[in-house]
């Protein structure tokens, strides 16, 4: 599938989301910040507010992790594009443009950081995780044999991921569902890879809550927070 039709429905998803929660206030920041193309690029609204996914993530990590560490990727990716060929393009090109290319690592960390990042709040919700239904517990069942599986791959993929990183489920060309793992801000995306899920395994994302103890913020968050809508929804037809 081409990219950008799937950012656009991210988009449409983001605000169902906002308006499921009656929020026409953040109906219309979202609006604003995904109704960018390209750069200068905005902090995209949180699709909930910020101690929503308390006790399993606190309000205090999520201030962190997104007012801090998201915004300075954004503040950073703008700087960095400024005045370059980069800077009239969309997140998902400046990502593939510049991924694997050394002279350009700065701009990629951020951008992919920051791509990667908006993912991962988009894959948690409050009062999820478990297992799936409907599709996507179809998808997981072909592809895995039952959910369990899955679950042991993933947290095993999050959990043995060397330092910073992600744990992802991604969709392989042949439909199949796939549980891989990526270092700092590499992320699928820029290899053309569907994804439909993403845990963020970057000590920022759990130390506050957890310290040291990354497999209990790992099954908690496949317990209690998957957003399986939002992994459905990425699924290809
Ligand atoms: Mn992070």
């Amino acid at each position: 599938m081409h990219p950008a039709p799937r950012v656009l429905m991210t988009r449409r998803r983001l605000i169902g989301t906002a308006l499921a929660a009656g929020s026409l206030a953040l109906v219309g920041r979202i609006r604003r910040a995904l109704a960018q193309a390209s750069g200068p690029f905005a902090l995209p609204p949180l699709p909930y507010p910020e101690d929503a996914l308390a006790p399993v993530i606190s309000g205090t990590t999520i201030g962190f992790h997104y007012g801090k560490h998201h915004r300075a990727y954004v503040d950073n990716l703008n700087k960095a594009i400024e005045g370059t060929d980069l800077a009239g393009k969309s997140l998902e090109d400046i990502v593939k443009a510049t991924a694997g290319d050394p002279a350009r690592v700065g701009v990629f960390n951020n951008a992919a950081q920051d791509w990667n990042h908006t993912f991962y709040w988009s894959s948690m919700r409050p009062n999820g995780g478990g297992a799936p239904t409907g599709a996507i517990a179809d998808h997981i069942k072909d592809s895995f044999g039952d959910y369990a599986k899955f679950r042991q791959e993933f947290a095993t993929a999050a959990v043995t991921q060397f330092g910073s990183g992600w744990a992802w489920l991604v969709q392989d060309p042949d439909k199949k569902l796939k549980v891989i793992k990526t270092a700092n801000a590499d992320t699928p995306m820029a290899r053309g890879i569907n994804c439909l899920l993403t845990c963020d395994v970057w000590e920022h994302a759990y130390y506050l809550d957890y310290q040291n103890r990354r497999p209990d913020y790992v099954n908690a968050w496949l317990d209690k927070l998957v957003n399986w809508d939002f992994a459905a929804r990425q699924l290809a037809a």
